[in-house]
């Protein structure tokens, strides 16, 4: 299926059910035109923005310097509000799990991961994955539909609300929302223009105010959408690359066999922007007796030797009956020795969150296709 026609297929609602149609995730000009059809003036859109983005209020009455009759006309058409708590889960080692509810009831994870550094907010852009690599247990629920761009920026404000985040600039010292990681449920070039529509509102200084620096983009390899990612978005790119050559990738994820690893990698050698300074990074999932030995590991450095990037090894996360078993310690940190003798940086990636499955690649939720009929 073309990415379009995909596109349309999967498409989120933009209207609640109480018909009223939700302004997250509106451009400015977007905004410009709500406003005209009730003939009002396109200064206004840029005051909405800033209380929904910078102030990050959910009611149209908090909306201080708004006319009344504007505020009661917003109220009477329009939505500003978050996607509901289902449940949230606390690591022990401080990571949050929250599963969320959409307007039509559909489901996605987001995970918050603080370290003393920084703090990471992974997003969800997909309820379920079409993709089904072996390894991934969102990749065994099949998808239900693509998030709309209000639904991507509504995880991010969700999560500013818990972490007490407003206003987005200026004033609040000590932020512990800095870094946004597009790595959640879903494959985002899958659902490329909604990602890259919340992204744009996310990067915009009148937006959420979040530098393309502290964004990072992860795909399973969609070669087509490579290109236009980084010079559209210009945030950092991340591979799943989880294999030395095509033969074990395409064993373990079917995507190879449409985008095999020499236009993979052409991608990443054009991607824009890309150097020394700002490197890819490929994500290698070790796993046990399939593409963890020491050849392996010498055909990896041979495969990225011509590629400014960085490898990061992420040892395996089991789920029930997923049919892998992580490598040893030891078996990656001669995985990793290899490559660092190379000159690549290698590092052994720490689960975060293992406790409430809320590491990378354990992510699913209850959503069913089926539901889809419902909206
Ligand atoms: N669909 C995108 C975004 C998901 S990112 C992508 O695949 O890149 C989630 C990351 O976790 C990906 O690198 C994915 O390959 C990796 N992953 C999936 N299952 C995993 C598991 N069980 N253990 C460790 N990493 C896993
Ligand atoms: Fe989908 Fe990424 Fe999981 Fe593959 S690794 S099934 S692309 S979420």
């Amino acid at each position: 299926m073309s990415v379009q026609k995909h596109a349309e297929k999967f498409s989120a609602p933009r209207k609640d059910a109480s018909g009223r149609v939700q302004l997250v995730g509106l451009s400015l000009e977007e905004m410009q035109a709500v406003l005209a059809e009730h003939n009002l003036p396109n200064f206004r859109s840029k005051q909405i923005w800033n209380w929904i983005y910078q102030r990050g209020v959910t009611t149209f009455d908090a909306m201080g310097n708004l006319p009344k009759e504007l505020r009661a006309i917003l109220t009477e058409h329009y939505a500003i509000d978050r996607p509901a708590l289902i449940t949230e889960q606390k690591s022990s080692d401080g990571t949050i799990k929250w599963l969320l509810g959409m307007s039509d009831g559909q489901q996605v994870e987001m995970v918050f991961i603080p370290t003393p550094k920084r703090g990471t907010l992974c997003v969800s852009s997909q309820v379920g994955c079409t993709l089904t690599c072996k390894f991934c247990h969102t990749g065994t629920q099949p998808l239900v539909r693509n998030l709309g761009p209000h639904e991507i920026l509504q995880q991010v404000m969700f999560a500013k609300d818990h972490l007490e985040e407003w206003p987005s600039s200026g004033e609040k010292e000590g932020r512990d929302l800095t870094n946004i990681v597009m790595m959640g449920m879903g494959e985002p070039l899958y659902n490329y223009d909604n990602v890259a529509k919340a992204l744009k509102i996310c990067m915009h200084p009148d937006g959420l105010g979040i530098s393309k620096r502290h964004i990072t983009l992860s795909t399973s390899g969609v070669v087509p959408q490579i290109h236009q990612c980084g010079e559209e978005l210009g945030v950092n790119l991340a591979i799943s690359l989880h294999a030395p050559n095509d033969e074990i990738r395409s064993e373990i994820m079917p995507i190879n066999n449409k985008y095999p690893l020499a236009d993979l990698l052409d991608a990443c050698r054009t991607y824009p922007g890309v150097s020394a300074m700002r490197r890819i990074t490929f994500e290698y999932v070790m796993l046990d007796g399939v593409n963890d030995s020491d050849d392996n590991a010498r055909e990896l450095v041979k495969l990225l030797i011509d590629i400014p990037c960085k490898v990061n090894l992420i040892p395996f996360n089991a789920w029930e009956n997923s049919g892998f078993v992580c490598s040893p310690m030891e078996r990656i940190e001669s995985f990793a020795a290899i490559l660092e003798n190379a000159g690549f940086d290698a590092p052994i990636r720490r689960a975060r969150g293992r406790d409430i499955m809320a590491a990378c690649g354990q992510l699913k939720s209850a959503s069913q296709r089926e539901k889809i009929n419902r909206v």
